[in-house]
């Protein structure tokens, strides 16, 4: 049976579509009786079913079929090992309905997209290198906005994602671009998203973490970035990141936008019970574990499966009399040992877990400042410390040199995007390769504003505009006598600017 040979990142559904095309039939049961026997296949863009049969028929491995053109690779990772069975068992049977159930996508709060996306630019390069154009997976994934390959906003189909006419495949067309202006250039929150779903999807067969493996690698990662105390997670401190490096209009058509921060976020954060969406825990990664592989989170999510997780006790009642004690002798020993741990090593280990016990929020934060008042940093080695760091400066350096919208990367900044900045700026001294990094790579005043202006311009001339120096300057808050050297000599290399 003729089935055309597929494409990078094609969808089944385009497969299909082109087969149509390529036959010149105009049934659409036609084909269908062709290629599965069975004139009721619903054409599904995601999640498509009767996968088996197909293959059967074509001549192809229906694994294949699943893992490389359909979306089944964006959801696998992210439910249980038992539900992802159920849900390739629905995709590739004829007779299991509920696949989409099954991936918990119609529970979710991320919808799915209105129509078909496409991208203008790949469907030119299409035409060129292979005389037609197809449907990408890529660009069906909901929040999911910029081409990869062009960095430009991905343009709606005409054609609806999910259908009225459910048994119709439409194959791509270059007559959908009618584009009147130009083309939205992707930020850099919106790359990032697409970087990950391209990855996600072209991860193959993966292990999956489960409840146990994802609540503990969140934990984790706030413990990271400095957000927890004890078992308490600042949720409010992470999700201010996230706006910081998301557009509110982006989190709000996804449905993540809420209370601040959102009851999802602070779900995600505490012992999972249900499975969140590829797009939440991507938008995570890309402000959390920029630059890190996809397939390494997972791998991290699935190994940490098998560490212990803590059970929260509950906290027992107490006498005030006997709190106000207890919290007194603590106290004592304390400024006797330094810190909590040699507090305990030194006969203190039974007050500290009756403290543990009766009083651990009083406890947790005592010892915390005690930590930080004390400076008991002689056990922190510091070399060690400083490659791990100056790994996470190098890949924040990375990833915010595209982005012209930055403030200021002066060394602060960057000190600022490290998890427990202010001790990191303490210790510098011990600290040469971050010292390096800082001194060379902080941005100064006046490469500052050559950003800027350079950024004005890049406006202008995406906008036909023209701008004198003066307007320049203004737009760009160069106030007069403020103009770095470095400034001027850049002014005077672009011929004045006027
Ligand atoms: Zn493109």
């Amino acid at each position: 049976m003729y089935f055309p040979r597929p494409y990078p990142d094609e969808l089944l559904y385009s497969l299909i579509a082109r087969c149509r095309v390529h036959l010149g039939l105009d049934s659409h049961k036609g084909l269908l009786r062709l290629l599965f026997d069975d004139t009721r296949v619903a054409a599904i863009t995601d999640l498509p079913t009767h996968l088996e049969l197909l293959a059967g028929n074509i001549g192809w491995k229906a694994e294949e079929l699943l893992q490389q053109h359909t979306l089944f690779p964006l959801y696998a990772p992210f439910i249980p090992e038992a539900r992802r069975r159920r849900l390739r068992q629905a995709m590739l049977a004829a007779d299991i309905p509920g696949a989409i159930g099954l991936a918990g996508s119609s529970t979710s709060r991320v919808k799915w997209p209105g129509w078909l996306r496409y991208c203008p630019l790949c469907f030119e390069d299409m035409q060129g290198r292979y005389g037609e154009v197809y449907w990408r997976r890529c660009w069906q994934a909901m929040g999911a906005d910029a081409c990869p390959v062009h960095g430009c906003m991905l343009l709606d189909s005409p054609v609806p994602y999910r259908r009225q006419e459910r048994h119709e495949f439409i194959s791509a067309s270059p007559v959908f671009d009618r584009r009147g202006g130009a083309l939205g250039v992707a930020g850099s929150g919106a790359m990032a998203v697409s970087g990950l779903v391209v990855q996600l999807l072209s991860l193959g067969a993966c292990p999956t973490p489960g409840y146990r493996g994802w609540t503990r690698f969140y934990q984790v990662l706030a413990a990271d970035h400095g957000a927890s105390r004890g078992r308490q997670v600042k949720a409010g401190i992470l999700w201010e990141r996230v706006r910081s490096c998301h557009t509110s209009g982006w989190l709000a058509c996804n449905g993540l936008l809420g209370d601040e921060p959102p009851s999802w976020f602070v779900a995600l954060f505490r012992k999972h019970r249900n499975s969140f969406s590829f797009l939440q825990h991507i938008t995570l990664w890309s402000v959390f574990r920029p630059g890190q592989a996809v397939g390494e989170i997972i791998r991290e999510a699935h190994d940490m499966a098998h560490y212990p997780v803590p059970k929260p006790y509950a906290q027992l009642p107490a006498a005030p009399g006997q709190l106000q004690q207890r919290r007194e002798h603590w106290l004592a020993a304390l400024s006797r040992n330094g810190g909590a741990k040699q507090a305990r090593i030194n006969g203190g280990g039974a007050l500290y877990a009756w403290l543990y016990r009766h009083d651990r929020e009083w406890l947790m934060q005592t010892n915390g400042t005690r930590h930080t008042k004390s400076g008991n940093n002689s056990q922190v080695d510091w070399s060690k410390r400083d490659r791990y760091l100056v790994r996470l400066l190098i890949r924040i350096g990375e990833y915010a040199a595209e982005d012209l919208a930055l403030p200021r990367k002066s060394r602060n900044w960057f000190l600022g995007q490290l998890p427990h900045r202010a001790s990191v700026a303490h210790h510098l001294g011990q600290m040469p390769l971050c010292r390096a990094f800082l001194e060379r790579y902080s941005e100064s005043v006046g490469e500052f504003q050559i950003r800027r202006l350079t950024r004005a311009i890049l406006e202008d001339t995406r906008q036909g505009n023209h701008s004198n120096l003066w307007e320049l300057e203004r737009r760009c808050g160069l106030q007069k006598g403020r103009v770095a050297p470095l400034t001027v000599g850049f002014i005077n290399y672009m011929g004045g600017l006027d």
